[in-house]
């Protein structure tokens, strides 16, 4: 390709990208034959309740468990789904996992909300709406046990679309969340319009919380918009006590992140709120 003896660094750079093309290849090859073969699967991580210490609910959170790479992060393998497509097959599987869960849990007296990313491509789909609902139905969920999660992106294509479909899903009964709030294009025209009841603060501004000032205003200011909007906020990504502590004090109600727990498989998960609650009572006593 590059003339020898040339710029080597030149000769690299295509390798590399060349390189690059053909692992984008393989693993949209591995992703197609993902699902058939049984390799996603989902991990529930619990949403904190700061006032009285309980488990509201979960986020549904996929894994893919590759046969040579092993586990493949989400955010490793979402974006190409997005863009080839596959994300609608994965996300209506997702869905109806998530589904699956909670009518379990309700039927083990642990009726608890749960919560599934809904991706931007998923929410352009014309059928997206009676897809969510008839996978409710199928699995006798009622609607106000499950939350999406859309991010400030999933409004920028077809703002009139994307608010017309989630005033649908609200009025069925399913709570709507901001994700990844204060990352993306916000823009509080859209909040006033959209039907939506949570936000989530962005874990990249809990991490440094006490630390960098820029994020301590910027959590602030997303608290204080959720309480003027009437919209409760939902920290995500708290490792510490201390982060905990000072969003508690400053009025943000809800909370997930390793500080509490990590996002466990479906046993696990059972045994963490049981223990959890558990600990509460013995405090209380
Ligand atoms: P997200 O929805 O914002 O999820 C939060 C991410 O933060 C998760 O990463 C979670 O494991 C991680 N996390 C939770 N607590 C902590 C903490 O205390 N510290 C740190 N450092 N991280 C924490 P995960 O599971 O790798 O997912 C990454 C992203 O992939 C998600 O971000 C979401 O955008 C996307 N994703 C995951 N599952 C799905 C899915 O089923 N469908 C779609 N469309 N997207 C998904
Ligand atoms: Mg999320
Ligand atoms: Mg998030
Ligand atoms: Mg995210």
């Amino acid at each position: 390709l590059a003339k020898q003896g040339g710029n080597s660094r030149f000769q690299f750079y295509v390798a590399s990208i060349d390189q690059e093309i053909r692992e984008r290849k393989q693993l949209e090859k591995d992703l197609s034959k993902a699902q058939a073969n049984r390799e996603f699967h989902l991990v529930y991580q619990p949403q904190i309740n700061l006032e009285n210490r309980r488990v509201i609910g979960a986020e549904a959170l996929i894994r893919w468990e590759h046969p040579v790479r092993g586990l493949v992060p989400p955010d490793d393998f979402i974006p190409v789904a997005e863009v080839n497509g596959s994300i609608v097959e994965i996300g209506q599987w997702v869905l109806d996992q998530a589904c699956w869960q909670a009518a379990q849990w309700a039927a083990d007296g642990m009726p608890l909300r749960i919560a599934i990313n809904l991706s931007a491509v998923q929410l352009r789909r014309d059928t997206i709406v009676d897809d969510i609902l008839d996978t409710l139905e199928r699995h006798s969920v009622p609607a106000n046990r499950l939350e999406l999660e859309v991010t400030e992106t999933s409004f920028m294509t077809n703002l009139e679309d994307a608010v017309e479909k989630l005033h649908r899903l609200h009025q069925a009964g399913i709570s709507i969340a901001v994700d990844d709030f204060g990352t993306g294009y916000s823009s509080l025209t859209y909040l006033k319009r959209m039907p939506v009841q949570h936000l989530k603060i962005d874990k990249q501004f809990i991490r440094d919380l006490l630390v960098n000032e820029d994020d301590t205003r910027i959590a602030n200011t997303i608290i204080d918009l959720g309480r003027s909007l009437n919209l409760s906020v939902v920290a995500e990504g708290v490792e510490t006590a201390e982060q905990e502590y000072y969003l508690t004090q400053r009025g943000c109600k809800l909370a997930q992140g390793y500080f509490f727990s990590k996002p466990l498989l479906p046993d696990d998960f059972e045994t963490f709120v049981a223990g959890f609650h558990q600990k509460i009572v013995e405090n209380n006593v």
